[in-house]
């Protein structure tokens, strides 16, 4: 009887090993599989990766703006629209997830869908 409840705990023990472990896994998925879309007037005019460094140019209805992208990272800068809401956003990343509008241009910068290429 004792040996069952240990052979019971020790299962009990691995399955939340293997939890910890998928856990730990999806944390560190590869961050090359992330994509970004700059959408323009509902269409996406853009897609990048974040883990190249680049600046882009996207035009928008106001005259557009630049995308750096940096160590992982973006943000907007060299926009020409009136309320720079959208370089004021600072720095988005995989991690936080954060969506860059830019009303006055019609652009929006967020996460694309995660692709896992066939292995
Ligand atoms: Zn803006």
């Amino acid at each position: 009887m004792k040996k069952t409840l240990q052979k019971k705990e020790l299962l009990c023990i691995a399955g939340l090993i293997l939890i910890c472990l998928a856990w730990i896994l999806w944390l560190k998925r590869p961050k090359e599989h992330v994509r970004v879309d700059v959408i323009h007037d509902g269409k996406t005019v853009l897609e990048f990766s974040p883990d190249e460094d680049a600046v882009y140019h996207i035009d928008g209805d106001c005259g557009g703006l630049d995308v750096e992208v940096k160590d992982g990272r973006w943000h907007v800068i060299h926009e020409q629209c009136p309320n720079h809401i959208c370089a004021h956003t600072g720095w988005a990343s995989a991690e936080d997830m954060i969506v860059i509008t830019c009303l006055p241009n019609d652009i929006v910068i967020r996460m694309g869908e995660y692709t896992y290429e066939a292995q």
